[in-house]
Formats: C-alpha cells, structure tokens, sequence
C-alpha cells in the first residue's frame, strides 16, 4: 500500500456496466487507505443491457480484483472469446472470411513469418497469406477448444469472454458492496454546480443531497454530468463511421457454440453473434441513412432464421463519438457518457476500464489535484482516436460492391490522418511494424498483428492471377512448419463446449 494524501470521496453516478467497473476499481485502489466510493443509479431508468463482448482486459480487471472465473462466469452466463470471425467483408476469392484474434505468447512464434509473407504478397508474390493460418487462436477457435491450456503447456493465448450484461453489472455491485461501496438507488434531477467547471452536488428525487469530492459520470449516452452540465465538447465520429443504430434479439442455441463473437456483414451494416451459456445474443449494427429500422430488423429475422413473432427485437440509438476532455474539472467521464465507437471490436469496457485504471495513477500522482489532467486526457483521447481508426478501416478497405453503404463506405475519403497513413504504407511495401509505431506511438491500439490480420483477412494485395512466383534466391516463410508446430500446441488444449 502506497502512502500520500488521504483519497478522495468519489461519487459515481450510473450503475451499469461502466458505472460497476469504475467503482470497483476506484476502490480496490483507494478503499483500505480510506478513499470512499459511492454508486448513485436509478433502477427506474435502468443500464442499457448491452454489451456482451470483451477484449482481454476484462480478464485483466477480474485478476486484478482477485475475482475467479468460477466465481463470475456461472453467475453471468460467460463464456470464453478467443477473438472475432469476421464474414462477407470482401469479396476477393479466398478472403471470403478470416479470424481477428487476441495476441498471446505463441504468435511471437509465427508472427514473423505471416508478416514476412504479406510483405512478400502485398509485392505480387504468390505465398500463402492468410491470417486463419498463423495464429493459435484461430485454430482453437475452429477446434472449440478452451483457451485454458493443460497445466504442462504455459503458453496460453489471450483471450476474453462474453456475458450477460446485467447479469455482470449485478455481480460487480454485489461484489463492491460486500466489500464497502455504498450504492445509492436514487434518480438524480439536478446537478449543482460550485464554479464553471466543480461539481458540487447531485440533487436526487425526494430531495436528497449527495456531495462527493470527485464525480465520476458514467450515466450512458444522456452523459448528465460531463456533457449535458459542464459542457465538455462531443466530437462526432459520424463522417467516418455511418453506423448509428442497432436492432438486438436473442434466440436460443441451435448448435454448439465456438469459443468467437461472429463479426457477419449485412445490406447496410454488420451483425453479430455472441453465444453465451443461456442463449445467443444477436443485433444488427446499421446505417439509418441506408435502411430502415423495419428492413433491417426483417433482414436480421431472416438471417438468425426468427419469425417476427418468435421474439422481441430491441431497437438502440448509438452516439458514435468521443467527448474532447474525459475529465473534465472535478469529473470524470467514463463509459457511454464518454464516448463510443460502435461494437465492431468490442472495446468499449476496454476503454471504460483503461479509463479508470489510467485516472486513478493519474490522479493520485498529481496528490489527488488535477496536475496531471491534460496528459490523461490526451492519452484517453489518443486511445480512443487509434481505436477508432482500426474500425474505420474495416469499413474503408471492404471488397463489397453490393449496396450503396458498401458502396459509400469503400469510396469515403474522409479518413483520419493516422488511417491514412497506415494504409499507405501496406500499399507502398512499408514494413507495417516500424509504420505503426511511427504513426500510432509506442503503445498503439492495435498492433501490427491486428493491421496485418484485417488487411491479410480482406485479400488487400495484388489479384491472384498477376501473383508471381517468387525470384530465386528469396525465400517465403514454411505454413507448413507453422502449422505443424501451431497443431502440437492446440494438441494441449481441452475442448470446449460452453453448453455443458
Ligand atoms: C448496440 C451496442 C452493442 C454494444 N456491444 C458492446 C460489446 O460487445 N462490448 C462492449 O464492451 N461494449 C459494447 N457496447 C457498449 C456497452 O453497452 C457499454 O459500454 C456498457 O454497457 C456500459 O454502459 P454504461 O454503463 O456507460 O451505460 P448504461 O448501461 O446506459 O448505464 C447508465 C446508468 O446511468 C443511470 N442513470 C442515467 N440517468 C440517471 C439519473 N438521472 N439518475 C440516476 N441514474 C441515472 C442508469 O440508471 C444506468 O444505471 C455496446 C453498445 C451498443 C449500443
């Protein structure tokens, strides 16, 4: 335990998934040196209820706490993701599909040799490219198995989970208020204010008062305290990413499960497939600009094969954005209130939990003063922004011709800058290592793995009838060495039936 100034009363104010997580992780760094933590919601008003895909850093989060998977995972419906299928993103012949997954130690192994290929593909040479063969993930993925290797086998991949997610968000206020958070369910009607920019209270129905040193606003998309009171700036991704709206329904299994979120292309949009132990969570994410929302709930019936009275369809607004400051005098934003991308790569409790990790090194080196704000929110901002980008090139870099938002979307010119760049240099032969470094910083969203899987997975190179076959002398990397050595690795997992 670190010494320094006694931390702050912080007042959350949302019980969702990002109000739950920030108040357990602002605890379990400031409860036993006194630091109070008190989580105000109303139950009336309800949490989204969406978001049932994670990145690795939710494992992060549980092993921080010293929270089980047996402990958590039964009680949220969880099961293990060891990444993301993405489907019918391009047309080119043999890039019809491909697997994104979450880095581990065994990629260190084949890694070099799946770049070294697409260096030499993207220059016309005929090798084998495609990221479904170089990765321990994906292969798990295809033979359903465990991400939980054998104890003999220490090299286990990375990996992430899908849940329910109020289920989740009942587990962690449990969890936070066995362990000392107070929970508040009361609605808030006004905010007070003690100077432009410092919260002084929140003023809730029935006419209770609730002060707090710091405020943290994780009140979804109505963002209450960070946009709506104190005016901090929302910069709309909408020139980008043309996806703002989302029809959900869950269906039961039909079929055993893999352990993948299913990322499917659609008319106007994506949808994706998220098995959990009790049921199949669906939604189409889409562009209201290309379909309405009766087409694309009768397009996603039709593709997960419900009747229209089979089930009821749940239609979400999304605010596709980032507010400019995350923390914004004596708050901080975190959550929906604070931005969101889309779910394409399921980052949102990545960056809620990021955020809040990142607040609490931020704020307690500053001896809880706001010395160190300017440099958070530039980091926040930066993450959100590369974020950003890897998604917009899912879109950008698409091969479909079939519909005006395929269309629409492989011609936009309204690119980020770093996207640019990154692009530019997978077609001018750079080495997209060094280049991702160069253009994202030294710890960038995404690394050069994921670019060379999105842009490997969509068959960006040469077409296949120009390929060559490669000059004497230059030698590509064996997929058959890696598959082999990929196949004894796989050998050490069990199989997974999340069903069981
Ligand atoms: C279509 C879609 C798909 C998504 N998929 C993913 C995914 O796969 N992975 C992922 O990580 N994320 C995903 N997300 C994002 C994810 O849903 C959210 O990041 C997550 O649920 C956290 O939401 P939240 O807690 O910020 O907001 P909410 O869940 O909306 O919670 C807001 C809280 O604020 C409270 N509140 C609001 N107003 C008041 C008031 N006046 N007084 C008191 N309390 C109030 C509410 O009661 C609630 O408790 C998705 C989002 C959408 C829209």
């Amino acid at each position: 335990m670190s010494e320094g100034p006694k931390p702050p009363h912080i007042v959350v104010l949302g019980g969702g998934s990002a109000g739950w997580i920030t108040a357990c992780l602002l605890h379990h760094e400031w409860g036993a040196r006194g630091g109070k933590v008190t989580v105000v919601e109303s139950p009336a008003i309800g949490i989204i209820g969406v978001g049932e895909g994670s990145t690795p850093q939710l494992k992060a989060f549980f092993d921080l706490l010293g929270i089980a998977e047996r402990e958590w995972m039964g009680a949220c419906d969880a099961t293990y993701k060891l990444g993301i299928r993405f489907t019918g993103w391009s047309e080119t012949p043999g890039f019809e599909s491909y697997f994104h997954p979450f880095p581990g130690p065994v990629d260190l192994h084949s890694e070099p040799g799946f770049a070294q290929n697409c260096a030499l593909r993207r220059k016309g040479a005929d090798v084998p490219a495609h990221p479904d063969d170089w990765f321990l993930a994906s292969i798990l993925a295809e033979q359903s198995k465990s991400p939980r290797a054998e104890e003999t086998f220490p090299f286990a991949p990375s990996y992430g989970y899908h849940f329910d997610a109020h289920k989740l968000g009942t587990f962690l206020r449990d969890w936070a208020v066995g362990r000392g958070v107070e929970h508040r369910p009361l609605k808030v009607e006004e905010v007070e204010l003690s100077g432009e920019q410092e919260i002084a209270a929140l003023l809730c129905e029935g006419g209770e008062r609730i002060e707090a040193d710091f405020f943290v606003d994780c009140s979804g998309f109505a963002s209450i305290l960070s946009q709506q009171r104190l005016g901090t700036r929302f910069i709309s991704f909408g020139e980008n990413l043309f996806n703002d709206r989302a029809v959900v329904m869950p269906t039961a299994h039909s079929s055993t499960p893999r352990p993948q979120t299913d990322a499917i292309a659609m008319s106007a949009g994506w949808r994706w497939s998220i098995p959990l132990t009790s049921r199949v969570g669906n939604g189409y994410v889409y562009s209201s600009r290309h379909i309405s929302d009766e087409d694309a709930e009768a397009e996603l019936r039709a593709a997960i094969g419900t009747e229209k009275d089979a089930g009821e369809a749940r239609l979400l607004h999304m605010k596709v954005g980032r507010v400019e400051n995350s923390w914004t005098g004596n708050c901080l934003a975190a959550g929906l209130s604070q931005g969101f991308i889309e779910p394409l790569e399921a980052t949102a409790l990545h960056i809620v939990i990021y955020t809040a990790t990142d607040f609490a090194k931020a704020f307690e080196a500053g001896g809880f003063t706001p010395k160190h704000r300017d440099t958070f929110n530039r980091r926040i901002a930066e993450r959100y922004d590369g974020i950003r980008d890897y998604i917009v090139a899912h879109y950008r870099m698409n091969g479909r011709t079939d519909s005006d938002y395929w269309r629409e979307n492989g011609a936009n010119e309204a690119l980020p800058e770093g996207l640019k760049a990154m692009i530019t240099a997978w077609f001018t032969h750079e080495d997209i290592g060094s280049a991702n470094r160069e253009i994202n910083g030294r710890t960038p969203a995404y690394p050069s793995l994921s670019w060379h899987c999105l842009l490997a997975g969509y068959g960006c190179f040469p077409d296949r009838e120009k390929l060559q076959q490669l000059p004497a002398g230059i030698e590509a990397a064996s997929l058959e060495d890696v598959r082999a050595m990929l196949q004894a690795c796989a050998r050490n997992f069990p199989d997974y039936d999340p069903l069981s």
